[in-house]
Order: structure tokens, then C-alpha cells, then sequence
């Protein structure tokens, strides 16, 4: 490690937080450990951590309200929940946080495995590895530093996936996927930044970012063909009510309709601030931007809520799709989901499409739009116009 990693602990259980100190410890973290939220929040301010772990299920104040609290002063420090209360409490605790903009690492179910604690300690820090002799080369922690670095030096890229309209049997749009070309580790996937980038206030500039590059792209390729773009809109960027005018006038600015941009949006995001988000995305249709539910399945919105939004497509989250042909289960969420999109006047789209049974499924069903790796992998800007006139 080449930076001082510090990890603060809050939980009321003495010996709990001491086993967790020890592991740290034997990973090189400086740790302290605290069982009042006053003397936690002191911490907090003065020591800096960069690592915290909360229980969620204290006597004096409970984990969620001490979440809150640390999305109000903008603590930025990377998150770990611990409880002895259940997955599903911790998992939606941990959404809930990071809707508040904090930065979670994960969840750690109590009585807890010291492998998983040291896993999500060192989970942000990513290993890249050397491609000639797939050797580990070199641990590099993402930080804000690190970001905006990458940010000023333009080392960020989108690569592009076609999306298949199953009844036209043709490519009608592309989800821009964004990628860090890193001069010394290598291609780094989305999951390793976007979620920090969130937490250190620094996901509005990757958002602009990703619309102008996208936008130029598009603009150039749609003289050709008749495609449209979709592009992930994180939660946090969606607080800023003035979002909505910035993307417009990047449309513009590069000549494209907004007609011809889908924002994705998660499901969990959608149904975090009901109202907020109701006022955010009328916004975002009256200036002409398509909306899709991204990630549909993973997110628990109800029905009435679903009815209440203006949006057009609903993806299907790829966990549902990759098995569908193998599990009845996974199967039969997806033929449901198509079928709700169809009775709330929306379009569905299946990501995670990796082999022809899946599609032909797909086909049956009635699902309106797929991807995945079998159509293609994403893939790089350049190559999307003779990737089209191939297919
Ligand atoms: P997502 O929106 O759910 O995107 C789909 C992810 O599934 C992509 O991973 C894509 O490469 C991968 N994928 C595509 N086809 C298949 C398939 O057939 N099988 C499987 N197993 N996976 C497939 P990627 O590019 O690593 O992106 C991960 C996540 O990062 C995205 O998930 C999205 O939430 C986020 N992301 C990507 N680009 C951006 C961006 O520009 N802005 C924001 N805010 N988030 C982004
Ligand atoms: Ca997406």
C-alpha cells in the first residue's frame, strides 16, 4: 500500500471491533475503534479516515441514522456495514447510503468471516494485471487525486454496445460504457470508480463528460445511420435540479435531438427519493430525453410507483437474463417483466444476452430489444461504423 490507510470502527461490541482491528491491522491499516456515535463523529473530523465500518443495530443511535448524518457532512471515507440483522437489511441499508452519496464498499453479515473483512478492505484497491504474462503488476488505489488527474488528461474512453430491436431485426441504438485507460495499470472498468467518483462529489464531471464525448460520436455517426445513444445517469448526478438544462444545452451545442438520447437510470435510484426524482425526470422528458429503468429486478418498486413515472423502457437486469434459459425461475421474471412493460405502455430490453437460446427466448416472449456479448461486446468508437456495415 502506498498510501496511509486508516480505518475507523463504530460498533458497541468491544470484542467485535477488536477482531476487526487485528485483521486491519495485519493488512497494514492504522485503525481506532469507538462504541459512541460522539466519539465516532470526533474521529470522523479529526482523524480523516479512510475507511469506516459501522454497525448498523447500536443501542444509542442507530447505524442508519449515523448514515445519514455522514451523507450530510460529505464524508467521502470508503464504507463497510456490519450486523447481525440479515442480508436483505443490510443490503437495502447499504442502497440507502449510497443514495445519500456515500461510498459503500459492502456489506458484512455478523458473526462475520475474516476473509470477507479483508476482501472489502482491500476491494478498493484494484489489481491490474500485466498482459503479456497476466502477472499481478502493481495494487492502485482510486482516490479523488487519481480521478481528476484522469479527468484533466482526457484517460477516459467510451466504448459502445449495440442494442438489437428484435422484431425490426436491426441495431437501433448503443449504450455508451465508460472505461479509464490508465498509462500504467491498464483498462479499468467502471465498477472500480463510478461508485467513488459518486462519493467524492466528482460523478457531475464524469456525467458531462461521458454527454459531450457521446454526443460528438453520435453526431458524426448518425449522418450515416439512424441510431440513437443510451447513457447511465448515476443517482447522484440526478439531485442537481439544473442537470437537465446542462445536458440540453450539450445537445445543442453538438446538433443532436434530445429524442435521440435514452438516460438510464437505475431501478434502486428511481424509487430512492420518489418525489425528487418525479420532478427530476418530468424535467429531463419535457426537454425531449427518453428515460429507461436500468438494472429492472434488483430494485423493489411497486407497481403504482412504475405507473406514476415517465419512462419509456425498462431494462431487465442481466442476473435475470443470463440464466433465463437454465432457470425456471429466472425464466419466468423475465417473461413477467416483459409482460408488465408491455401493460405500462413501455418497451423492454434484455441485457446480458451471451448465446442464441437466450435470444431466441427473448423472441418468444415478445421482449421487445436486446443486448449483451452475444450481439457484441462493447466496443471501441471507431469501430462501431464497420462493426455496422457487417452486420
Ligand atoms: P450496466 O448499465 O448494467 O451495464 C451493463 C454492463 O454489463 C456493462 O459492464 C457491460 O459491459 C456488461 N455486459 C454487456 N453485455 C453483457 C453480457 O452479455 N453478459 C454479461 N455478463 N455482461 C455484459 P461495464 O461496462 O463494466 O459497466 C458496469 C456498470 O458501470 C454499468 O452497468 C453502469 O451501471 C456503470 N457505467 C458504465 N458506464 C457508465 C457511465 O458513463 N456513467 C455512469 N454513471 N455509470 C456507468
Ligand atoms: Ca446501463
Amino acid at each position: 500500500m502506498n498510501h496511509e490507510q486508516r480505518l475507523l470502527i463504530l460498533d458497541d461490541e468491544p470484542a467485535v471491533a477488536k477482531t476487526m482491528q487485528i485483521i486491519a491491522q495485519k493488512l497494514g491499516f492504522s485503525v481506532r475503534c469507538c462504541t459512541s456515535p460522539e466519539a465516532f463523529f470526533e474521529e470522523v473530523d479529526g482523524w480523516q479516515p479512510t475507511h469506516i465500518a459501522i454497525d448498523l443495530v447500536m443501542p444509542a443511535m442507530d447505524g442508519i441514522e449515523v448514515l445519514r448524518h455522514l451523507g450530510l457532512i460529505g464524508c467521502r471515507a470508503k464504507i463497510i456495514l456490519t450486523s447481525g440483522i440479515g442480508n436483505r437489511v443490510l443490503e437495502s441499508a447499504g442502497r440507502s447510503a449510497h443514495n445519500h452519496g456515500l461510498s459503500i464498499t459492502g456489506t458484512l453479515p455478523k458473526p462475520f468471516r475474516p476473509a470477507l473483512l479483508r476482501e472489502l478492505l482491500l476491494s478498493t484497491e484494484i489489481s491490474t494485471r500485466d498482459s503479456t504474462s497476466n502477472k499481478c503488476v502493481t495494487d492502485f488505489i482510486i482516490d479523488a487525486e487519481s480521478i481528476a488527474h484522469a479527468l484533466h488528461h482526457k484517460q477516459f474512453e467510451l466504448y459502445y454496445q449495440p442494442k438489437l430491436d428484435l422484431t425490426l431485426r436491426r441495431i437501433t441504438a448503443f449504450e455508451a460504457l465508460i472505461r479509464w485507460n490508465h498509462p500504467v495499470h491498464g483498462q479499468i472498468n467502471p465498477d472500480n470508480f463510478i461508485s467513488f467518483s459518486e462519493g467524492s462529489g466528482q460523478i457531475d464531471a464524469i456525467t458531462e463528460m461521458v454527454f459531450d464525448m457521446g454526443l460528438e460520436w453520435l453526431a458524426q455517426l448518425s449522418h450515416s445511420y439512424p441510431i440513437s445513444l443510451q447513457i447511465n445517469i448515476a443517482a447522484s448526478s440526478l439531485e442537481d435540479i439544473n442537470m437537465a438544462d446542462r445536458l440540453d444545452e450539450l445537445c445543442r451545442l453538438h446538433n443532436v435531438e434530445q429524442r435521440q438520447i435514452t438516460l438510464e437510470i437505475t431501478e434502486s435510484c428511481v424509487m430512492s427519493d420518489f418525489n425528487l426524482s418525479r420532478d427530476v425526470f418530468n424535467r429531463l422528458r419535457i426537454k425531449g430525453f427518453e428515460l429507461a429503468i436500468d438494472d429492472f429486478g434488483t430494485g423493489y418498486s411497486s407497481m403504482s410507483q412504475l405507473t406514476k413515472l415517465p419512462f419509456s423502457e425498462l431494462k431487465i437486469d442481466k442476473s435475470f437474463v443470463v440464466p433465463s434459459t437454465n432457470s425456471g425461475e429466472a425464466g419466468d421474471v423475465v417473461r413477467l417483466t416483459v409482460e408488465l412493460a408491455r401493460n405500462l405502455g413501455m418497451l423492454s430490453v434484455a441485457e446480458g444476452v451471451e448465446n442464441l437460446e437466450t435470444l431466441q427466448f427473448l423472441r418468444r416472449v415478445g421482449c421487445n430489444l436486446a443486448q449483451g456479448y452475444f450481439i457484441s461486446p462493447p466496443m471501441r468508437g471507431e469501430h462501431v461504423a464497420s462493426w455496422l456495415s457487417r452486420h
